[in-house]
């Protein structure tokens, strides 16, 4: 990226250009604006990939510094202990419940978002044979899902004996029945930003008597999910796009609190032990969210993501999803304004309540012109076949950012 040329030409003023100005100001003066100094973005780059790898907080480095340095360092072994390591997991997990609406005690962090979906698909199976009639041999996957869950949820099917049935969000209804175990759905899909409707959906399945397994890999930070209100099962998601915790940041567990007790994890490695210093041979799991846990936790990536995190106090979700609707309505009027007509077609629902945080256009030669975008300072990405993909992240994304996006990709046409 080093060679990329930022800012190299300043573009003209044009009513959305000015328009964009002021809704910055105006940002900057009572609303999520003032947020973008506690990032460090390279000066002049359009940053549009946070849905991808979220943005440097700038406390970071100081923090990982002293982590390495002191805690490691000097503190060494104690560290667990004294600098609080041992704990960081549920910790960090109470750090993330408000922003998807959990209560404390349900989300542990650790491991990737594949792990932690192996936990809760197989978990999901589990509590469904031990609280069920039985005959539920069906494991329903969102047919749109980003492929690490698909790969997963064959695998955990196949080894709790379900079948897995491939199935649209918007049909989940419609397939429900006396056979279906579980459910895994993505609250937004990663191509096309759709936002699926996570409260009806939800509700559906608990209706049919079957488990909802979520992935807020797409909207955890971006918008609300309110997990606690709406009665969802399980949930899953990762932590270095909207939460901006660094690349390969642990994702995280959620586990209902009336699923707690039955949760039956198919990795109880003994982090996960009630009494995991007695290193005894006999396995009892621990209570509450720590039966999420496998073995040691990953302490400078996991502490790395805490201090990420000190960007959300005071911050409400319900703010970050009205900047973040004004942000892709403007964008997306920017992109009628500059770019030809015929060009691009929009993929992302025109709805807000289907709309997640991301625009998807496509396009022809779509790799080709997100790497002319990223020649010219604009960061999105390409999504095979022909997606253009920008993130829009409203604590550090402005309406200026989304006026020179869609105007840089309006000169690629031109
Ligand atoms: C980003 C993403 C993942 C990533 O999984 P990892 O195990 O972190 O690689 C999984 N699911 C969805 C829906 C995602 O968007």
């Amino acid at each position: 990226m080093s060679e990329t040329p930022l800012s190299e030409t300043p573009l003209s003023e044009t009513p959305l250009s000015i328009r964009a100005e002021a809704l910055d100001a105006r940002d900057t003066e009572d609303g999520l604006g003032k947020l973008r100094d506690r990032f460090s973005l390279p000066p002049g780059l359009v940053y549009l990939d946070g849905n991808s790898l979220g943005a440097l907080p700038a406390a970071v480095p100081g923090r990982v510094a002293d982590v390495v340095a002191r805690e490691w360092g000097e503190l060494l072994i104690r560290s667990w202990d004294e600098s609080g390591w041992w704990t960081a997991p549920e910790r960090i997990g109470d750090r993330i419940a408000p922003l998807v609406g959990a209560a404390p005690g349900r989300i542990v962090v650790g491991d990737s978002t594949s792990v932690n979906l192996f936990k809760a698909l197989v978990g999901a199976a589990r509590l469904a044979a031990a609280t069920t009639d039985g005959g539920r041999d069906e494991l329903l996957v969102d047919a749109t899902t980003f492929p690490t869950d698909g790969y997963i949820a064959a695998s955990a099917a196949r080894m709790t004996g379900l079948k897995v049935v491939p199935v649209e969000p918007a049909a989940v209804p419609a397939a429900l029945g006396p056979r279906t175990a579980a459910v895994l759905l993505n609250h937004v899909d990663y191509r096309t930003g759709r936002l699926h409707d996570l409260p009806g959906l939800t509700a559906a399945i608990r209706a049919a008597g079957a488990l909802s397994v979520w992935d807020l890999c797409h909207s955890a930070g971006a918008l609300p999910v309110d997990l606690e209100e709406h009665g969802v099962d399980l949930a899953v998601g990762c932590t270095y796009k909207y939460l901006n915790g660094g690349p390969g940041s642990p994702a995280y567990l959620y586990v209902a609190g009336r699923h707690q007790a039955g949760f039956d994890s198919p990795l109880p490695g003994w982090n996960s032990h009630a009494d995991p210093f007695a290193m005894t041979p006999g396995y009892v799991p621990a209570d509450g969210a720590r039966r999420g846990r496998v073995g040691t936790p990953d302490i400078l990536s996991m502490l790395a993501l805490e201090a990420a995190l000190d960007v959300w106090e005071g911050v409400s979700v319900a703010d970050v999803r009205r900047k973040s609707l004004a942000l892709t309505d403007f964008f997306l009027e920017c992109v009628e304004a500059y770019v030809p007509g015929g060009k691009v077609e929009t993929v992302t629902p025109a709805a807000h309540a289907e709309r997640g945080s991301q625009v998807s256009l496509r396009t022809e030669n779509a790799s080709a012109v997100m790497r002319e975008l990223i020649a010219r300072g604009v960061v999105g990405d390409f999504r095979a076949p022909d997606v253009l993909r920008f993130g829009f992240t409203p604590l550090y994304v402005g309406f200026a950012d989304a006026e020179r996006a869609a105007r840089t990709l309006g000169h690629i046409y031109g």
